[in-house]
Formats: C-alpha cells, structure tokens, sequence
C-alpha cells in the first residue's frame, strides 16, 4: 500500500517557509526547546530577519501585510514544520496589536517595530491569581502619582515570564469598571518573576510576575484609561481562529506520519493500514481537520470583511483543539509502545496543543461566547 497524501494548504510562501525551517532546523530545535526549555531568541530574531513575524501586520509598520487567510496558511506551514513554537512566536506582534492601534508612535517605535523585527519580545499579561476565564475580576492597581501610575499586584499564567524584555500590563484606574494598559519594560525596580514548570509549550516559561510599587510612566499607556478591553476584543477574536490554524498545522505532522506508518508497519501479515480500525480514524481525522480549517479561514475573510464573529473565532478554536488532540492521540495509539515514547514527536505536540483548551480562553468559555450569540443574552465581559 503506498499512501497519497492531501495537499498541504495551498500557499504561496510555503517553500519559503520550508527553506526557513531546514535552514534554523526548526522541527530540532521543537524537540530540543522541550528537553532545555529556553526563550529561542536566536531564531526569534532569524524569523523576524526572515519576515516571518507579523505577517498580518501593515509593511509600513514592518509586516507583510497579509491579508487573514494567508495568514493562516502561512501559520499552518510553519507549525506543520516547527510545532506551535515559530508558529506562535510569528504571532506575537498580532498579540500585542494594541500598541500599534492605540499607542503612541513612540511606543510604537521603541517596541512594536522591533517586535516584528525579533530584536524585542512584548509580552501580554492580563491572567492574575483571582481572574482568568474571567477578565472582568482584574485587580491589579494602577495609582496616578504625577507623571506616573504605580502598580501593585500580580500577574499569574504568563507567558514570557522569565524573558519578556516588555509586558502590556492590563490594570484598574480607581473603582472604575473599565481596565487600562500600559507597556512595562520588565526590568524596572519592584518586579517579580517566578517561573513554573509546565507540562507543555515549555520554551514560554511561563509563570508569574508581580508588581509592588513599580512606577511607570503615563507616556507608556496604550490610548485611554478604562478602554483597554474594547482595544483588545477584536484582537482575540482574530487570534482565536488563527490559532486555530497553528493547532491544526501541529496535527497535520502528526497525522502525516502516522498515515505513512500505518503503511509500512506490518501487523498480523499485513500493513497497518488495511485495518479499518486504524484507517477510518485516519480518514475521519482529516475530514475534521478539513472542515475546521476551511470554518477558520471563512470566520478570518469575515473577520477583515468586518463582520462580527467572536462566536465562530472561539468555535474554531475550540474545534481545532478539539479535533488536533484527537489526531494526535491516533498518532500515538497506532505507533504503539514507540508511539507513547518521547522518542518520537507525538507526545510533545499532544501536550503543547493541550494549552489550546485553556489559554486564550478556555473552551467552555468560548461556548458561553457562541451561545449568547444564539440566545442574545446581553453581552458580558468574556
Ligand atoms: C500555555 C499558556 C499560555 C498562557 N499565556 C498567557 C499569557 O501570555 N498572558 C496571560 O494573561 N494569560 C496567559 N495564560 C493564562 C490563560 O489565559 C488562563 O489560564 C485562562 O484564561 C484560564 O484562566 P485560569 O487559569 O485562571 O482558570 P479559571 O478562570 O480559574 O478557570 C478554570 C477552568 O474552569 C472552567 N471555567 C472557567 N469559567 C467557566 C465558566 N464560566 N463556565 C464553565 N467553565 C468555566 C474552565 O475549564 C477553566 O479552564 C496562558 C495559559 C496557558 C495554558
């Protein structure tokens, strides 16, 4: 039996990112960032010198100025090559967009545009002990002091935590109802970093940074105080169903390779792949897959059509979490006792794509958002 696999989505800087991965060896490095984890600077920077970074964002600010559903496709290749690692770190000026849209162009000078360039990384902390799902329970203090706000609490979940060179911090002004962002180098006195061990998605070290007392000054704000939430919304809607393109990307190696074993694995006197049981969750895996990436791509033409689709971006993700940890399970189960070894990739990918459930927002909050589209409940703060 010799398999045929379905084209890889179509994409005109697919053999760009190929030569990129092999040239930075981007699948070992995947491997090796998960037995040493550490921020991959030298590659960050690589990508950025590459164009990699920021794809979506404007040429005039440093991106390619993609258009969404190239964004994905490109997204896609790059962790079909590389896992979730470059495929994310490609994303992070599109994370932290705010500055770009609401910021000062000074702001925008000394870290959006080295952020697409891979010379500074900008972190996002909005997470804290007492608020996750639940953005609208932030408590981190900002007090106005002159010139300056000063910030007292913490920050929890954090990507970047050890290494982020700077955070947009969401915060409260008063008793307000509205949060406020402001850009914090991570170096100013009255900073803390804890980092914790995670069980995937390693590279990010993760982990909590608190603030006591750290002044800061008001030229960092991004636009208005209390607005930052309405800033931000339309960021997560994007970011949700293009992550949704990385996590299928992920799958799709996984997949790959398991569809190539089950054809030279021979069991019980023949390939793997003549049985049923192993070949009609095969092909299921990639009708699903699919069908959550061409909902992706149709929830982003959206999206830049300017229709309102938080409902169909937290579907999509969810989805394609849903769907890549299945793939990804078959791929361990039909590799057998290789396959539940770190020898092989399966296990890593699992537990990297497994974030994808939580972070961003969790699944049953991704729910909540598409069911209150259906029963129109007023709109709350998710
Ligand atoms: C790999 C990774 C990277 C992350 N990076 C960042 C980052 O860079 N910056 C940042 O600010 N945060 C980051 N996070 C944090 C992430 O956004 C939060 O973990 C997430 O929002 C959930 O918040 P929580 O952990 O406080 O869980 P909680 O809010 O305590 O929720 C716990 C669980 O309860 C369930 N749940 C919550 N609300 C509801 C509800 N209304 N109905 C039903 N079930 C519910 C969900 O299963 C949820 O997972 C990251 C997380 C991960 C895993």
């Amino acid at each position: 039996m010799t398999a045929r696999l379905p084209a890889l989505p179509s994409e005109p800087l697919a053999d760009e990112i190929a030569e990129v991965a092999q040239r930075l060896r981007l699948a070992e490095r995947y491997r090796e960032l998960d037995r040493v984890p550490e921020f991959p600077r030298a590659e960050f920077r690589a990508l950025g010198e590459a164009r990699l970074l920021g794809l979506h964002v404007a040429p005039a600010l440093g991106g390619r100025g993609l258009l969404l559903p190239r964004v994905a496709a490109t997204l896609f290749h790059l962790a079909y090559r590389g896992g979730t690692v470059f495929a994310k770190l490609s994303l992070q000026p599109e994370f932290s967009s705010i500055i770009a849209e609401h910021g000062s162009p000074e702001l925008v000078h000394r870290y959006f545009r080295p952020l697409v360039r891979g010379e500074v990384l900008v972190a996002n902390q909005l997470t804290e002990p007492d608020a996750g799902a639940d953005a609208g329970a932030i408590a981190l203090r900002l007090e106005r002091s002159g010139e300056e706000y000063v910030l007292h609490g913490t920050k929890s979940e954090a990507a970047f935590a050890q290494d982020a060179d700077a955070a947009i911090v969401y915060g409260r002004v008063g008793d307000g109802p509205g949060l406020t962002a402001l850009v914090v180098p991570q170096d100013l006195p009255g900073i803390r970093r804890t980092v914790i061990p995670d069980l995937g998605e390693r590279w990010m070290r993760r982990g909590t940074v608190s603030y006591e007392a750290t002044r800061v000054p008001v030229s960092m704000r991004i636009g208005e105080e209390g607005r930052a939430f309405d800033y931000v919304r339309p960021e997560l809607t994007r970011e949700r169903a293009l992550l949704a393109a990385i996590y299928l990307g992920v799958a799709r190696a996984s997949w790959e390779e398991t569809v190539r074993y089950a054809d030279e694995r021979s069991v019980f006197g023949g390939p793997l792949a003549r049985n049923e049981a192993v070949s009609f969750p095969l092909v299921e895996d990639w009708a699903g897959a699919e069908a959550s990436y061409l909902y992706a791509l149709r929830t982003l033409e959206r999206f830049e059509a300017g229709e309102r689709v938080e409902a169909e971006a937290a579907l999509a993700k969810w989805m394609s979490t849903e769907i890549a940890l299945r793939t990804i399970d078959h791929a361990i189960q039909f590799h057998g006792g290789r396959g539940y070894s770190e020898t092989l990739a399966h296990g890593q990918r699992w537990r990297d794509v497994r974030s994808g459930p939580i972070a961003h927002g969790p699944s049953e909050v991704l729910h909540l958002v598409a069911a209150r589209r259906i029963w129109k409940a007023p709109r709350e703060r998710v």
